[in-house]
C-alpha cells in the first residue's frame, strides 16, 4: 500500500507533520540551558491544557498506565481507603494499580456504556461520616466503551469530604474539557500519544496544593516516581532521569498547535468527530456503545453486526483498505470495535474510514446501503 495507514485508534493517533519536523532536532544535552528554555514552556503550556494556574506538573518518561502508577504511589498509602468509580476497562485499571499498591480499594461499578452516577458517589461520600475514604479514582473518558464521566459533578458531588480526586485524563486531555481549578480536581494525569498529537513515551501529571499535603505524609515507597525529587529537578529546569528529549521536542510544538488553534476550538472539532461517527453509525444501522449524552468525543465503541467478530471485520479494513481502527476490550472484546478520532485527525480520515467500513460490511454480507453513513457525514459537514 502507498503511505502511511489510516490511524483511528484511541491512541496511540498520527502525529501532525509540524511535530515529526520539530522531533527531527538533534538530541541536546538535557542539563544544557536549551533544555531549562523548554522545559519551562512545556510547563506553562501544560498548564494552558490542563487550565491550572498554580499546579504542579510532573512529566515521566512513561506510558499513561506508568502515570496511574506514579499518582498511586505518591498519594495512596498503604492502608488507606480508596473508592475507585469504574464505568469499564480504564476504571477497573485504576482499582488494580490502587490495591497493587496496598490500597483498600471500593469499586463502585456502573453498567458498561453508562457513565457514573454523581448522586450515587455523593450518597455513597455522605454515608462515609468517619472520612474514612481517603483517595477517589476515576476515569474521565472511559476508552473501553466511548463514554465520558461527568468530573465537574462526579468532583462536586463530594461536597466537604476530604478525600482527593485522582482523574485518570489520559484519553481526555485536549479532547473533552479538564477545568482542573473551577472543578478542584486534585491530581489528574495523562499521556502524550493521545489528544496532545505525540507519540507515546512522555507521562504528565498535575497536582494541586492539598494534593502535596498528602504526598507529604505519604508512607509508601517511591523513587523512580517521586515527587518532590521531580520538583526539585524542575527548578532547574530539568528532570531527575534522562528524559525523552525529543518527545520534548514534539511537545513544544504540539502545544504551539494546540494554544494557536485555542484548546476550547479542539474541544469544539472533536464534538464534529463524534457527530460525524455517530450520525454515520446510524445511518449504516449499527449500534453505538454509549448512550448519546455521555458518547465520548474522541473515541467510538461499535457493536458489531450479529454474527461476525470484530477480528474479521478490523482484518479486511486493515488488508483491504489499509484501515486501522480497534477491537473491544475486557468484556466487549468479542462484540465491539472502536474508532479512535482524537488528536489530529482530518474529518475526510473519518469519511475514509466509514466509506471502508460500507464496503466491509458488503462483503460480509451485512444488509447495508452503500454510502449511507458517507451521506450522513457529507450532510454533517455541509451543515457546518
Ligand atoms: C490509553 C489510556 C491509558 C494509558 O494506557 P497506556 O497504554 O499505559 O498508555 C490510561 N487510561 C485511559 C483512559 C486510556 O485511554
Amino acid at each position: 500500500m502507498f503511505g502511511t495507514e489510516y490511524l483511528l485508534i484511541p491512541g496511540p493517533t498520527p502525529v501532525p507533520e509540524r511535530v515529526v519536523r520539530a522531533m527531527q532536532q538533534p538530541i541536546i544535552n538535557h542539563r544544557g540551558p536549551v533544555f531549562h528554555e523548554i522545559m519551562a514552556e512545556v510547563v506553562d503550556g501544560m498548564r494552558k491544557v490542563f487550565k491550572t494556574a498554580g499546579s504542579r506538573i510532573m512529566f515521566c518518561p512513561s506510558s499513561g498506565t506508568g502515570m496511574i502508577e506514579a499518582s498511586a504511589v505518591n498519594f495512596i498509602s498503604p492502608g488507606d481507603k480508596v473508592l475507585v468509580i469504574s464505568i469499564g476497562n480504564f476504571g477497573n485499571r485504576l482499582a488494580e494499580v490502587a490495591e497493587a499498591f496496598g490500597g483498600d480499594v471500593e469499586k463502585m461499578d456502573f453498567e458498561w456504556g453508562t457513565a457514573a452516577d454523581p448522586e450515587k458517589i455523593r450518597e455513597r461520600l455522605a454515608a462515609d461520616t468517619r472520612h474514612e475514604i481517603k483517595v477517589i479514582m476515576v476515569t474521565h473518558n472511559e476508552t473501553s466503551t466511548g463514554v465520558f464521566n461527568n468530573i465537574e459533578k462526579i468532583s462536586a458531588a463530594r461536597g466537604d469530604h476530604p478525600a482527593i480526586m485522582i482523574v485518570d485524563a489520559v484519553s481526555s486531555l485536549g479532547a473533552i474539557d479538564v477545568q482542573m481549578d473551577n472543578w478542584k480536581l486534585d491530581v489528574v494525569l495523562s499521556g502524550s500519544q493521545k489528544a496532545l498529537m505525540l507519540p507515546p513515551g512522555l507521562g504528565m501529571m498535575a497536582f494541586n496544593e492539598r494534593a502535596y499535603e498528602v504526598y507529604k505524609k505519604n508512607t509508601n515507597h517511591h523513587y523512580y516516581w517521586d515527587i518532590d525529587k521531580a520538583m526539585k529537578f524542575q527548578a532547574k529546569g530539568e528532570t531527575p532521569f534522562t528524559p525523552p528529549v525529543s518527545i520534548y521536542f514534539g511537545l513544544q510544538e504540539s502545544l504551539k498547535m494546540l494554544l494557536e488553534e485555542g484548546i476550547d476550538n479542539a474541544l469544539k472539532r472533536h464534538l464534529t468527530y463524534r457527530a460525524l461517527i455517530r450520525g454515520a453509525m446510524d445511518a449504516i444501522g449499527l449500534k453505538n456503545v454509549a448512550d448519546e449524552a455521555c458518547a465520548s468525543p474522541g473515541v467510538t465503541a461499535v457493536y458489531v453486526p450479529e454474527g461476525h467478530t470484530p477480528g474479521e471485520l478490523r482484518g479486511i479494513m486493515l488488508n483491504d483498505y489499509n484501515m486501522v481502527v480497534s477491537g473491544g476490550q475486557g468484556k466487549l472484546s468479542d462484540t465491539t470495535f472502536r474508532i479512535g478520532h482524537l488528536g489530529c485527525i482530518r474529518e475526510m480520515d473519518l469519511v475514509s474510514c466509514v466509506a471502508a467500513l460500507e464496503m466491509t460490511l458488503k462483503r460480509l454480507n451485512v444488509p447495508v446501503e452503500l454510502g449511507a453513513g458517507v451521506k450522513r457525514m457529507q450532510e454533517i459537514l455541509l451543515a457546518k
